[in-house]
């Protein structure tokens, strides 16, 4: 290793330590919502009632980003996901992925697809490679019926597009029972030839999203399936890099593989390195907490921003926000308060 190499590993690793928490785990991955509008309406991540927006003033601007996000990546951010709401509903998002490109950070993407053909140059100009699309259902009827709106062709055209260009989505599947569980091994069927990966995420209570424990469908249940549909000697198992949410396997033969994220059932807790910031500047030290810190306004009053970054991930709670068990009454009351999905960014 030259003297310069050894010198820049030193000097990461120093960064790495800064955002620690009481656990002692260390916070790496920065989930950054830029909006909270979103041109669908999925059922499981808006209220039928909608949301109150926030103010427009109260919406990071395009230079607060950049300023906000320079400050985690001092603190030892290496990578960062852009969400939403819908990220591409934000007119300047070409503008603000290619001024965070300059932070050397690995930059990723969740969309729900409807407009990823108008953002390819952007992609590949500032290196964004890891895009996850959301698609729960591969039926126009059921697609539309959770998304409520009708952009089903649109969202597949576009993750043709994506492969025919050199890039390998992930597809995010909430899983839902009675809603689109029967559709798992259709997801599976299209890791045959193409070369992704499944996510099936299990459903989640937020504010507002009628979550119901029964409604879940857990990882081994999926994974019975499967090994009764492709016989369980094909079904293998892949490895799972650190600080994964998913279980990864593939079927033997095919080309990509499925996992499954079970936040609800068996919590990955442990290896966390993830923090949140909201479209309106707030940081969430989980996707649960109950609690968050107001980066932007002090920010705008010129406060200690990055003190405020680390005593907000030095507090984590160990698990889930603290919430022990999303089943029990006192469960259901903290992720009532929590924000609806669409507000955090997932
Ligand atoms: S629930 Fe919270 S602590 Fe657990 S993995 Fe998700 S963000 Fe991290």
């Amino acid at each position: 290793m030259s003297l310069i190499n050894y010198l820049i590993n030193i000097r990461n690793s120093n960064k790495q330590s800064m955002l620690r928490d009481q656990f002692g785990r260390i916070h790496n991955y920065l989930r950054i919502s830029l909006t909270e509008r979103c041109n669908l309406r999925c059922f499981y991540c808006m209220p039928a009632n909608g949301i109150q927006l926030s103010p427009k003033e109260n919406i990071m601007r395009a230079e607060e980003i950049e300023i906000l996000v320079s400050k985690f990546v001092k603190l030892g951010v290496n990578k960062i996901r852009f969400t939403g709401g819908e990220p591409f509903v934000r007119k300047d998002f070409d503008s603000i992925a290619t001024s965070l490109s300059k932070l050397n950070c690995e930059m990723a993407i969740t969309t729900n697809g409807i407009l990823i053909d108008q953002h390819i140059e952007t992609f590949k100009n500032c290196g964004i490679f890891k895009i996850n699309i959301s698609i729960d259902s591969l039926k126009k009827d059921k697609f539309n019926s959770i998304t409520r709106r009708d952009y089903f062709n649109r969202v597949m055209d576009n993750i043709e597009l994506l492969f025919s260009k050199g890039f390998n989505p992930k597809l995010n599947v909430v899983v839902i029972r009675g809603v689109n569980d029967d559709e798992l091994i259709d997801f599976i069927g299209l890791t045959k030839e193409w070369n992704t990966t499944v996510q099936f995420i299990e459903y989640m209570p937020f504010q507002g999203n009628k979550w119901d424990f029964s409604k879940t469908v857990n990882a081994e249940e999926i994974l019975q399936n499967v090994s009764r549909i492709f016989g369980e000697g094909n079904v293998l198992k892949v490895e799972d890099k650190k600080n994964d949410t998913s279980r990864k396997y593939k079927i033997k033969g095919f080309t990509g593989n499925f996992g499954m994220i079970s936040t609800v059932s068996n919590p990955f807790c442990d290896s966390c390195n993830r923090i949140r910031l909201t479209a309106n500047g707030r940081i969430k030290n989980c996707l649960f907490s109950g609690s968050e810190t107001d980066l932007l306004t002090a920010l705008r009053n010129n406060e200690n921003v990055e003190e405020l970054i680390k005593e907000t991930v030095f507090n984590k709670k160990s698990q889930r926000g603290g919430i022990k068990n999303f089943a029990s009454e006192e469960g259901r009351l903290m992720s009532e308060s929590n924000r609806s999905m669409i507000l955090i960014g997932g």
